[in-house]
């Protein structure tokens, strides 16, 4: 039986790719930072089956001598190290967690693979933001990197860390470079989540409007369940490699939140621009949408479109979820979350 080390799953990634390893027949073992609630995150979510079939070590990436001693206990076959202060907004805000959580964390993890387990394959989990400010698109595995957040640069030192002890000490190390990939486990602060809890809370009658800030930002968008199959492809080669995976599809913000309201048969016309633009509903001019400065980043990546031939032509991996049925799925989710209809 192989055995997987998760870190990071107790977050979205986490829940997708320990049932797609437990389906796999794998022993799976995951990283939980303890807390006064012991709270396990999108773990909860679970089927109690398969939750109880997880080993969970408590510890944080940033104790070292506690990855360190997980990392030689376990003595993994297979490492997804997706743990990170993964939110690009809030990085500005801390900085300085966001460097020593990322890099600090990540350095640990890959040290004590490299100095306790040799043999183990590891995934670091990389990201479309790295491309940053870029003008180009879409992006590949050759396109020049141009971080412009705390997040991206932290995640820039992950991946080049990855990229040379893979070379300098023939480690079996893979950075997945992942377009923004959603679900229904979404953290609730991240906009497609968002807006997806915000059309189910208005299709239960709340009169609040949802606020958002850029709605022209492009992204592209892809279902977690389809994103962590590649990762696990990543770690099934005979040779470590980096690996865009992304839809190939650009969407903005705008039809997005167009796309929810469908969901619950409300079409939205738009009014206005920049911060006063307004969305309302086309049957009677209420206003559903509002634009705040207070959601928008100090400096906007806005361009994002992702390439993944090499991951398609090598791992035989691509996207299987459309836009539309990404949206449905996260709207219908939320509107049968008992939260939102309180
Ligand atoms: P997520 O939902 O935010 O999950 C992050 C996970 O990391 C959570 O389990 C969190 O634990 C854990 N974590 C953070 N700091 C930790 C620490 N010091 N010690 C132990 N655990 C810690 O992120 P995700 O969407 O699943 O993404 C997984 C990874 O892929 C992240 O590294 C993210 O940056 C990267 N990524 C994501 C996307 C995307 O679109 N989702 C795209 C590209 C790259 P708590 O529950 O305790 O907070």
């Amino acid at each position: 039986m192989k055995r997987a080390l998760i870190t990071g799953i107790t977050g979205q990634d986490g829940y997708f790719l320990s049932k797609l390893l437990l389906s796999k027949g794998y022993e799976v073992s995951g990283i939980i930072r303890r807390n006064s609630s012991m709270h396990q995150g999108t773990l909860e979510k679970l089927d109690p089956k398969e939750r109880k079939q997880i080993k969970i070590y408590y510890g944080d990436i940033t104790d070292n001598n506690f990855i360190v001693s997980t990392i030689e206990k376990i003595k993994p076959d297979e490492i997804y190290h997706l743990a990170a202060q993964s939110f690009v907004g809030y990085s500005f805000e801390n900085p300085t967690f966001t460097y020593h959580n990322n890099i600090m964390g990540t350095l640990n993890v890959l040290n004590a693979v490299k100095e306790k387990s040799k043999n183990t394959k590891l995934y670091f989990a990389a990201t479309s933001e790295l491309f940053g400010k870029v003008a180009n698109a879409p992006q590949n595995e050759e396109t020049p990197f141009m971080p412009n957040s705390p997040y991206a640069i932290s995640k820039l030192a992950g991946y080049w860390t990855a990229k040379s002890y893979r070379e300098a000490y023939n480690l079996f190390f893979c950075n997945g470079i992942l377009f923004n990939h959603e679900s229904e486990v979404r953290g609730p602060e991240f906009v497609t989540r968002k807006i997806s809890m915000k059309v189910a809370k208005i299709n239960n009658r709340d009169n609040e409007p949802l606020i958002l800030g850029n709605l022209n930002s492009r992204k592209d968008w892809g279902y977690a369940k389809d994103f962590v199959e590649g990762m696990h492809l990543m770690l099934q080669q005979e040779k470590p490699d980096d690996f865009v995976l992304a839809t190939g599809e650009q969407h903005t913000v705008r039809e997005f939140v167009e796309e929810a309201f469908k969901c619950i048969d409300k079409e939205i016309i738009w009014e206005g621009e920049g911060v006063n633009e307004i969305g309302k509903e086309k049957d009677n001019n209420k206003i559903l949408v509002k634009v705040s400065k207070e959601f928008f980043r100090p400096i906007e990546a806005e361009n994002f479109l992702g390439d993944y031939s090499k991951a398609k032509r090598v791992l035989g991996w691509k996207p299987k979820t459309k836009f539309k049925d990404l949206v449905k799925i996260m709207v219908e989710n939320d509107i049968n979350e008992p939260k939102n209809n309180e």
